[in-house]
């Protein structure tokens, strides 16, 4: 089939096309040698003075080079068989893979948002059991779904979730959309969840994006470019169409993201010895992974040192509900305060009209957390007091309810465990 290269160079990049837009920087690929290699095409332009300037006019209007895009369409369609023939044999077992109901694959998605594959199957298979269907989990109380949610991070995911579930049971009934669109249209649902859940569910063929597939994508093309620019990831989704099985746009799509995730890695070396691709790859055995995607500037976290306070009174202890607003929105804390803000001394103002029965600064350990802009490095005091200060605003636990009924986040989660740990004889004796 002759290929769109309409399709594939839009007119509006071939009308910016001059002497000082290097389109070839983005990238071309083509067939060398005979072989499948993707390799960057270096050629005169008639159009312009430099050689190897943009190629968008030389390839658009030749006649030989359609007939290399049309073996090069073929090579591309094969690559996705072979990615496939891979995945029959290769694919990670995955406790959502297999299923086809969009609640499970929408569920699965925004869990792994953020969040390692290892942490997310045990919280994928609890959650099922608490919600089995998309109306259980519509009609959940917003305390339960955070609880639930506690200790996978980035609590917006589930909030959005929830809302986005309400909202499909509202308009869709008991059908799901099935048009990324309408995916689109949800809270908390970009591309790649759409994408994902259409082509799995549904199978339409909707590549995805997330950062496994732009690293191979990348590498197999040689794309030296950011693959996040909006020029690159045009030029991606063009080629993720023609690699993308039709029958099988789901298993592509994970084939791609197992691919990168457990052969062309993040971090160190590619198994380019294993690598299914490795025939039609531009960069395979080379060292240019290094370097393929570029690596982004880390930005340097903020630390904030802070004290937490564990108030006590008998076998309670006080929590207080975060603002819904901001870094863990919403959710049950310990008081803390920042050792840069003056609060700290209006909180030990407060405690000292109380009839404390004893102080304790717990030294050792210092508790991190990492969010991914700040760091956050903790000490604890624990105050036990005779009876409740009206002035706290909050909710008195039993550490019951601790376990049970309050979501909280793991900064305070981690430091009530090593206290539940440590301090039970100290509640004794109060
Ligand atoms: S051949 Fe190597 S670099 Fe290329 S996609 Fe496979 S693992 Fe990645």
């Amino acid at each position: 089939m002759e290929p769109s290269l309409e399709g594939s160079f839009p007119i509006d990049e071939r009308e910016e096309c001059n002497d000082t837009i290097h389109h070839s920087d983005v990238f071309f690929s083509s067939i060398k040698n005979g072989t499948s290699r993707f390799v960057p095409i270096h050629r005169d332009c008639k159009h312009h003075r430099l050689r190897n300037a943009c190629l968008c006019h030389c390839y658009y209007n030749s006649v030989v080079e359609k007939k290399k895009a049309t073996k090069m369409s073929e090579k591309q369609a094969s690559i996705g068989k072979v990615l496939l023939a891979w995945y029959d044999q290769h694919a990670r077992i995955l406790p959502w893979r297999g299923s086809q109901d969009p609640y499970h694959i929408w569920l699965s998605e925004i869990m792994l948002q953020q969040t390692r594959v290892d942490t997310v199957m045990d919280y994928y298979r609890k959650w099922l059991e608490a919600c089995p269907t998309l109306e259980s989990f519509a009609e959940a109380d917003e305390e339960q779904v955070l609880k639930k949610w506690q200790g996978l991070g980035y609590y917006s995911r589930v909030r959005h979730f929830h809302q986005a579930a309400k909202q499909v049971i509202q308009t869709y009934g008991v059908d799901y959309p099935k048009d990324i669109q309408q995916w689109l249209e949800l809270p908390g649902v970009g591309a790649y969840t759409a994408a994902a859940i259409c082509s799995i569910a549904f199978q339409r063929t909707t590549p995805v994006f997330d950062g496994n597939v732009l690293r191979v994508m990348s590498r197999m093309l040689e794309i030296k470019e950011n693959p996040k620019e909006k020029k690159v990831q045009k030029l991606l989704l063009d080629i993720a169409k023609e690699w993308m099985d039709p029958q099988r746009p789901g298993d592509y799509n994970q084939a791609m993201m197992d691919l990168g995730a457990t052969i062309c890695l993040p971090n160190g070396a590619p198994k380019c010895d294993i690598c299914p691709l490795s025939a039609s790859c531009g960069i395979a055995f080379s060292d240019s992974w290094r370097v393929i995607p570029p690596k982004k500037e880390r930005k340097v976290r903020k630390v904030e040192e802070r004290t937490v306070f564990i108030y006590c009174v008998k076998d309670k202890i006080f929590l207080k509900k975060r603002s819904k607003k901001g870094l863990l929105a919403g959710l049950w804390e310990l008081p803390s305060v920042s050792h840069s803000s003056k609060e700290i001394h209006v909180e030990e103002d407060l405690l000292l009209s109380h009839d404390i029965v004893e102080k304790e600064v717990l030294a050792e350990p210092i508790f991190l957390h990492v969010f991914s802009h700040l760091e956050w490095r903790m000490k604890v005091r624990v105050i036990y007091l005779r009876e409740v200060p009206l002035e706290l605003k909050g909710v008195w636990a039993s550490f019951e309810d601790l376990t049970e009924k309050y979501s909280i986040p793991t900064a305070f989660a981690d430091i009530l465990h090593w206290y539940r740990t440590k301090g039970e004889i100290k509640i004794q004796k109060t």
